[in-house]
């Protein structure tokens, strides 16, 4: 196969064929959570597109350092430099240690990444455990001369690098857009121009999360540190920069002045980003209760949620949208994707017990499956574009099917075809979008748990307890279970 996997940048918009930086290796970072409180499906789904992108470059052969870190300190309220420490303020409203905030929301995420499968980074760091890295980016544009400091708070001095260099290229705003966006400087402000950014924050004498600088006691600012462990990890220009839409002002337009102002390189050579939920049509917000947390589209415990929903289908639902599209959230949506989900894991399972049995090859059959096995990497290499590369798995599940029911002999494409159909579907199923997920925990329980529901629903049935029988199946069609009544017993599964 001799094709270009191309990507859209956000730097220069416009997609670009991916040449890594140090073949075979690649370096790729996306922003993490704030780990404050739950995360959310918006999050989710940016984590999700950059684990899609990890696993399809892994697929092709790279290899990949991934580093994806934790926000633990520096993020405040407003998402620049005014207000709380968001871990703080969650650790005085939950009377606890911001470590334990930090400890407790972090096992949370981790929960939700295994459970959507969301692959673990190469490296996960954390803000609070590159503090010395911190202060020493920080040092270092001060040195270069593009920051200040004042009052034990250091600034990034937007203005003095905007001689040298363009600060807005990434977002796409000017300085008459920066001078809006940016409130005016309250009087107690101690930077020289309203879109400074803080590098380092001087902090109130009772806070809870405070380091030693030569500034005096701070913590850092909130862009900081994904620049210092970008830079420490994967050096001071790597290939990839992931996040979501939101993040691309101020936090990645930062970013790259605090690399060039320390280090004199840009950064990261292709910047990318994911695109918003909506809920309805609308978007997705606290105030308007139309948002709700991963866990509860699992459980289905939520007013707008008429059923629970699989992992596997939830994030099969996201990525059959490309992630720089926004993504609407709807029961109607959702449903159907759990049953286009359900047609394909079924393909999957035949797949894997399919045989191959010589017979009279047709040539346009062995093109048109050869042509399928081509055209999804096609689509895969426009720009991750995982929504078309789902509707060739479709047709190369409408081909398997009529395999299995004999409509076509499976004889009709030579055996290099065969073998090459099926590793491509599975390849992309199971290790590309990541759509299989091995059932490695609680199986034996569940199974116990079903097989005494099915008793109690013969013994009803036996008895013609009517109300019982009805209230077990409904509660199962609820939870996405179908029971199938057989000669050889009744047997059950998910979906
Ligand atoms: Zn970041």
């Amino acid at each position: 196969m001799d094709q270009e996997l191309k990507i859209y940048n956000t730097l220069t918009r416009q997609k670009e064929v991916f040449t890594a930086l140090h073949p075979p290796y690649v370096g790729m970072y996306s922003c993490g959570p704030t780990v404050y409180n739950e995360v959310h499906l918006g999050n989710l789904r940016t984590f999700t597109t950059f684990d899609t992108v990890y696993r399809y470059l892994t697929h092709l052969g790279f290899k990949v350092r991934y580093v994806r870190n934790i926000t633990d300190a520096g993020h405040l309220t407003d998402d620049a430099d005014e207000g709380e420490d968001k871990i703080e303020k969650r650790a005085r409203l939950e009377k606890l240690e911001p470590m334990e905030i930090v400890q407790k929301y972090t096992n949370s995420f981790h929960e939700v990444c295994t459970i959507f499968n969301v692959t673990p980074p190469s490296i996960e760091p954390t803000a609070t455990g590159h503090i010395v890295e911190q202060i020493q980016m920080v040092k270092r544009i001060l040195e270069n001369g593009y920051a200040y400091e004042v009052n034990g708070s250091v600034y990034f001095d937007v203005k003095k690098f905007m001689e040298k260099h363009d600060y807005g290229k990434l977002s796409g705003r000017n300085v008459d857009d920066l001078l809006e966006v940016t409130r005016e400087l309250s009087g107690t402000s101690d930077k020289k121009n309203s879109f400074d950014f803080a590098l380092w924050i001087k902090t109130p004498a009772d806070a809870l999360q405070k380091w030693e600088s030569p500034w005096g006691e701070g913590c850092p600012g909130w862009h900081l540190e994904c620049s210092a462990m970008g830079t420490k990890y994967l050096g001071k220009q790597f290939d990839i920069h992931g996040g979501g839409f939101d993040l691309k002002f101020p936090h990645h337009e930062c970013e790259i002045a605090q690399s060039v102002g320390a280090d004199g390189i840009e950064p990261v050579r292709y910047w990318m980003h994911s695109n918003m939920l909506t809920v309805n049509g609308t978007k997705m917000s606290k105030s308007l209760g139309n948002s709700f947390l991963p866990k509860e589209l699992f459980s289905g415990n939520h007013p707008m949620l008429e059923k629970a929903y699989s992992p596997m289908a939830v994030r099969f639902f996201m990525l059959q949208s490309h992630y720089r599209s926004t993504l609407d959230f709807s029961n109607v949506a959702l449903q159907a994707a759990e049953k286009g989900f359900a047609r394909l894991l079924n393909t999957y399972k035949w797949l894997a017990e399919m045989e191959y049995k010589a017979g009279t090859a047709v040539a346009a059959e062995v093109k048109e499956v050869n042509q399928l096995c081509e055209e999804i990497y096609t689509r895969i290499n426009d720009d991750f574009n995982t929504a078309e590369a789902i509707a060739v798995l479709f047709d190369m599940s409408k081909k398997i099917n009529s395999y299995k029911e004999g409509v076509l002999e499976i004889g009709s494409i030579d055996e290099a075809s065969f073998i090459r159909l099926k590793k491509t579907f599975t390849d992309f199923f199971s290790d590309i979008l990541g759509l299989a997920k091995e059932e490695s925990h609680d199986n034996s329980v569940t199974d116990g748990l079903m097989n005494l529901i099915l008793e109690l629903r013969k013994e009803s049935r036996d008895k013609k307890d009517w109300p019982t029988s009805d209230k077990i199946r409904e509660t199962l069609t609820k939870l996405n279970i179908q029971v199938k009544d057989g000669k050889e017993g009744t047997s059950w599964n998910l979906g």
